[in-house]
This record gives C-alpha cells, sequence and structure tokens, in this order.
C-alpha cells in the first residue's frame, strides 16, 4: 500500500500511515459527534507500528469509552482539529481521523458503528456493514 499522509488545519502537526489499515469505519457514536462537531467521525484503523506524527502541538482529552476505558482523543491545540485517538480497548491501534489525510479520495468506511445515535437525516447506507454499537468482536 502507499503511504498516506495528513495534517491538522493549520499544519503544524503532520503523519503518515505506512502500513494498511486494519479496518476504516465512521463512528456515529455521541462523543465523535461532539468532538469532530461534525455527524460522525471517519476512523482508520492502523497498528501503532504503521504510524509516526511529527509536531509539538498535540494535546490529548482523555475521555471514557462505553467501555469505561479510557479513550484519548489528540488534537492540535492551536487549531483544534482532532488528529487521532487511542482507546484503552483497543492497545496498539491508532485511530486517525480520515478527514485529515491530505488525500482523502481514496479513503471510504468499510463499516458504520454506533448506528443507534446515528442523525437521524442521515440515510442507511447497505453497502457496508452497520453495528448499532461497536463491532461484537471488539468491546
Ligand atoms: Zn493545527
Ligand atoms: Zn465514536
Amino acid at each position: 500500500m502507499n503511504k498516506q499522509t495528513g495534517q491538522c488545519l493549520c499544519g503544524s502537526i503532520q503523519y503518515e500511515i505506512s502500513e494498511a489499515p486494519i479496518i476504516t469505519a465512521a463512528c456515529h457514536c455521541s462523543h465523535c459527534q461532539k468532538a469532530s462537531g461534525s455527524a460522525y467521525s471517519l476512523n482508520i484503523c492502523v497498528a501503532e507500528s504503521g504510524f509516526s506524527i511529527h509536531g509539538e502541538t498535540q494535546r490529548c482529552y482523555v475521555d471514557q469509552g462505553d467501555s469505561g476505558l479510557a479513550v484519548k482523543r489528540y488534537f492540535c491545540h492551536q487549531c483544534g482539529s482532532p488528529l487521532y485517538t487511542q482507546a484503552d480497548a483497543m492497545p496498539g491501534i491508532m485511530i486517525v481521523k480520515a478527514g485529515t489525510l491530505d488525500d482523502t479520495s481514496g479513503f471510504k468506511p468499510a463499516a458504520n458503528i454506533w448506528c443507534d445515535s446515528r442523525m437521524a437525516w442521515l440515510t442507511e447506507n447497505n453497502d457496508v456493514l452497520n453495528f448499532d454499537k461497536m463491532p461484537p468482536s471488539s468491546t
């Protein structure tokens, strides 16, 4: 797979994804709605070994997932862009926000998760997997 690069809105944080994603998903949970200010977050789950980040302006907000475990949401403190998340429930995985990719043309979520809280105006997409909450295999 070709390397993918991304950055925050102000450009002071850049990252590189050098491995194929484990999965991609749109997350419709209420926390992602708040954190993104949008209808859902677009997530690229990649192994930690395939992700590198450069820049000094990242901050972390420690959120709590449905599991009760910590969800660390990293963002740029200069421009506020959410960049990636690490969930204690998913060790070794970086959850990169696809909207910050430099080239989003190749991105497509393979699943919708947390459809229970999906905004009502969005139509159901049956081309991909839809889960009410988290996929059963990962809690
Ligand atoms: Zn920034
Ligand atoms: Zn979410």
